[in-house]
């Protein structure tokens, strides 16, 4: 936790990530349809011609724009403006909580990562392998260089703990729903986030992830889920999980949830 703030770090901060998210916007849109990321800039989806410079600020630019191109009036989508504005405030609450040093950088990119993942898989219900490859070799670096507050062993046990559980469940939904519950993506995601975790905190973060999906389906799906056709993507659950375990770390490297778990029941 950081104790003592500086204004200017925070407002440095969130500018940043608003560039930030405003890539992840490329990434999510040009990913999954296999188009590069770098290549051409951004530009309306309706006329094809590029967004004048002058407009192309993260987040502030959608309302220079009040939402519409300048040339063709085509809307765009408010989303555009979401995303750059909660990428600009996780950056912000992952240096509220681990502070300017290695370890944020690490969970940055894994946040950054998880907002790509949550979207992708809300638009397409996919988890692109590249995602899968990209946090498989953030999770080897850091692991590399000792940066996570956990080492090798205990790494691959949550790997282990996290893609093997939902492997599992994935199987005893398909043997009971006879359709698709958990998706191999699903699986390949938990291989690496239960590595960023450790076992206790994958144990935490599915926790987590099963209680909010059956909250959401629940208050949002009652009813629809017998259809047949409705599907509900898992990744935006596994991501929220997974964030609000780490984010829920304490000063003195505990977890605030594990904590009081551990308090009222033992
Ligand atoms: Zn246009």
């Amino acid at each position: 936790m950081v104790t003592n703030l500086d204004p200017y770090i925070i407002i440095i901060l969130f500018f940043m990530g608003s560039i930030f998210g405003s890539f992840l916007n490329v990434v999510i849109y040009r990913v999954p349809k296999n188009m590069s990321i770098v290549y051409p800039s951004s530009h309306c989806f309706s006329c094809k011609k590029k967004i004048p410079m002058k407009y192309n600020v993260p987040i502030l630019g959608y309302f220079l724009l009040s939402g519409k191109c300048v040339f063709c009036l085509n809307r765009f989508p408010s989303r555009y403006a979401f995303v750059e504005l909660i990428t600009a405030i996780f950056t912000v609450i992952v240096y509220l909580i681990f502070n300017l040093n290695s370890l944020f950088f690490v969970y940055l990119i894994l946040t950054y990562l998880l907002i790509a993942v949550t979207f992708v898989d809300i638009d397409h219900f996919i988890i692109p392998n590249g995602f899968i490859l990209f946090g498989l070799s953030v999770l080897i670096i850091s692991l590399m260089l000792d940066v996570l507050l956990l080492g090798w062993e205990y790494s691959v046990s949550g790997s282990f703990v996290f893609a093997g559980f939902l492997f599992c469940i994935g199987l005893i939904g398909q043997f009971i729903l006879k359709k698709e519950s958990i998706g191999f993506g699903d699986v390949k995601l938990g291989l690496i986030l239960g590595g960023f975790l450790g076992v206790e905190y994958s144990i935490l973060a599915l926790y987590l992830s099963f209680a909010l999906s059956a909250f959401i389906i629940i208050v949002f799906y009652r009813g629809k889920m017998n259809s047949g056709d409705t599907k509900i993507p898992f990744g935006p659950f596994l991501a929220a999980g997974t964030l609000i375990s780490l984010f829920t770390i304490g000063p003195d490297g505990g977890n605030y949830i594990l904590n009081w778990y551990y308090r009222t029941m033992f």
